[in-house]
């Protein structure tokens, strides 16, 4: 297939008012899918609404609980309701769909990531839609990708898709919160992720659901950088996703990919690997970093904090920002005597633009 992408659904759109499964929504998005593959584009769905889904189920109308063990639990019950209705969406068409779990330590460990990526590929040769969610009932709280929007942005970066479509509650990113300011009028197209427009969308979003705009943002920032062409916009419209794929319709917010992708490595280790530490670099490290393109020395590194060990993921710091990330040679414990070139050029991305 030439074309592949991923849309992710939020919590608020796969589920009604009353918390259950908005069927409508699911067959709107299965009939786009269906549409987008007879002409060729392969699709990944990443789902939410385990949670709210599995409330309406076993809450019996309570208000929804805040204890995360509770919301494990749900999460447990709503998953297969989820499904059953995603595979009741798809059939109409013919198509088959298939559950993939993840939790963030599947990123982590290249190995892994590796592997889910193999996984999804043969569903995708099977023709089956994967329909992804985070593994919620075992996520530990501590280690959770917390939002499927950036879930949604690492599988897009995992399997090299071409767009992300993140389906939600508004008609994209508006200049202001517009439960707030009457004009909020909608931006179109973004260039690139500044503080400016991370301020516009420091608004937090709807009762349901963990994402919100900046979170949104947050994914179209990781999106983008791994040239993936993102696209925000509204689930509850008609072909949502045909209109967020037609680039001749002005449909939600287009953030433009950066003409320079990250090859995948760099961008697994920019994204999807946590970081274990920080070093904080002198200004003339962070000028051969910068302008020079060199490894960091470890005569550059004035001080570093963390546990970390030989081959952990670090901030690198420069300032009180971060310049770069990269995978380090030398334990925190042994660093000072440790390798000579404390993070290698080929295991360092920089996040200047
Ligand atoms: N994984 C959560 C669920 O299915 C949703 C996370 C989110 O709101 O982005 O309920």
């Amino acid at each position: 297939m030439s074309k592949r992408i991923v849309v992710k659904i939020g919590s608020s759109s796969v589920t009604r008012a009353d918390g259950g499964v908005d069927h409508d929504v699911l067959a709107s998005v299965a009939a786009d899918v269906a549409h987008l593959r007879q002409r060729g584009t392969g699709v990944i769905v990443v789902t939410s609404g385990a949670i709210t889904a599995g409330w309406a189920e076993v809450g019996k109308g309570a208000k929804r609980p805040h204890d995360a063990r509770v919301l494990q639990a749900v999460s447990a019950v709503g998953q297969p309701l989820l499904m059953d209705a995603w595979r009741s969406a798809f059939a109409v068409h013919g198509v088959s769909v298939g559950q993939v779990l993840l939790a963030p330590l599947d990123f982590s460990h290249r190995g892994q990531y590796l592997h889910a990526r193999g996984t999804i590929e043969a569903l995708e040769t099977l023709g089956v839609v994967p329909i992804i969610n985070e593994n919620d009932a075992v996520a530990d709280e501590e280690i959770r990708f917390g939002d499927n929007d950036r879930l949604a942005a690492l599988v897009a970066n995992l399997i090299g898709a071409s767009d992300l479509v993140l389906l939600t509650d508004t008609a994209g990113l508006l200049t202001a919160d517009p439960r707030l300011d009457p004009d909020a009028s909608l931006i179109e197209e973004v260039h690139a992720i500044d503080s400016e427009l991370e301020a516009v969308a420091g608004v937090s979003g709807s009762a349901v659901g963990s994402g919100g705009m900046a979170s949104k943002l947050a994914a179209a920032r990781i999106a983008t950088w791994s040239g993936v062409r993102t696209v925000i916009a509204a689930a509850r419209e008609k072909t949502p996703l045909v209109s967020a794929m037609d680039e001749n319709v002005v449909f939600g917010t287009t953030f433009l990919p950066r003409a320079e992708r990250l090859s995948a490595r760099k961008a697994w280790i920019a994204f999807a690997v946590a970081s274990r530490g920080r070093l904080e670099v002198n200004a003339g490290a962070a000028r051969a970093l910068s302008h020079d393109g060199r490894s960091l020395l470890r005569v550059g590194v004035e001080s570093h904090a963390g546990v970390f060990v030989e081959g952990d993921a670090v901030d690198i710091v420069s300032n009180g920002v971060v310049l770069a990330k990269g995978l380090v040679r030398s334990s925190a414990e042994r660093f000072d005597d440790g390798d000579e070139v404390a993070v290698h050029r080929d295991d360092l991305v920089l996040f200047a633009e």
